[in-house]
């Protein structure tokens, strides 16, 4: 299995995770030109797709995907309620390639679960993919760590990609209106870096190491260093700090992220 982010901050999401034959984008949130060139600039054909997986309906996860779907012929897997609530450029994914999620949903070499987030938005979900005994874990625009997400992180994981948004104080002093503070980091809001980082060390004492992606930075009220040293604070209790890097990763805004082969 490999994985890599092509996109990953409030301003678009699209992530691609392979094994054997099939190929999964997770989310489409930059327009379908763009993800198609972001594509191609990775080695990889639109054409050759499998499926285009949305874990909510948000405008910065769906961008591109009612194009790129009727282009390439390509089945969308959104929830039942996500598939009601679509902005109005996503309506256009032709029904035959609405498809809904399931359990236990097998697609191609891949097994897909699911679990629930904390989001403003109708039935927004983290996704959990295992082919070829390995297990990934997608998990970003959530407000706080849900059951479910405790539910998915308890089994070992060989890769887990988790939203580190903001750091609290830049946020609380950056220049978000009031409302838009209180909406990011609320209980369906997003996660700050200590969140994550308490999430993070709560799954390591569990389960022991794993690679780990950060993702989903705000741009406005985080850093990249910022989200990598708080989860590093905790990563750093269990490895040496010069073998962090080799553990741990943040995904660019855009661009590719590091490649995870498993
Ligand atoms: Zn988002
Ligand atoms: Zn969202």
């Amino acid at each position: 299995m490999y994985f890599f982010t092509l996109a990953s901050s409030s301003s678009g999401n699209c992530a691609l995770a392979c094994a054997g034959q099939t190929k999964l984008l997770i989310d489409a949130g930059l327009s379908a030109t763009r993800l198609e060139k972001a594509l191609r600039a990775v080695g990889e054909r639109p054409e050759s797709l499998t499926a285009i997986l949305l874990t909510h309906e948000h405008i910065d996860h769906v961008n591109g995907v009612a194009r790129l779907a009727f282009k390439y012929g390509l089945p969308v897997y959104a929830t039942p309620k996500t598939w009601a609530s679509l902005p109005g450029a996503v309506e256009a994914v032709p029904d035959y390639l609405q498809k809904d999620y399931s359990y236990d949903l097998c697609l191609g070499d891949f097994q897909l679960d699911f679990c629930k987030t904390s989001h403003d938005a109708v039935q927004p979900v983290g996704l959990v993919l295992q082919a070829e005994g390995r297990r990934l874990a997608y998990i970003t625009d959530t407000g706080c760590v849900t059951r479910g997400m405790l539910a998915a992180l308890s089994k070992p994981l060989d890769g887990l990609v988790l939203e580190s948004n903001h750091d609290r104080q830049m946020l609380s002093r950056g220049p978000y209106p009031y409302v838009l503070k209180r909406r990011v980091s609320g209980e369906q809001g997003h996660l700050a870096n200590e969140q994550a980082a308490q999430l993070l060390d709560w799954y390591l004492e569990r389960n022991g190491l794993c690679r780990i992606m950060l993702a989903h930075l705000s741009e406005t009220n985080n850093t990249p260093e910022l989200a990598y040293a708080a989860a590093a604070t905790v990563l750093e209790n269990r490895v040496a700090a010069d073998e962090a890097t080799q553990w741990l990763s943040v995904a660019p805004a855009q661009g590719q992220s590091v490649v995870w082969q498993f």
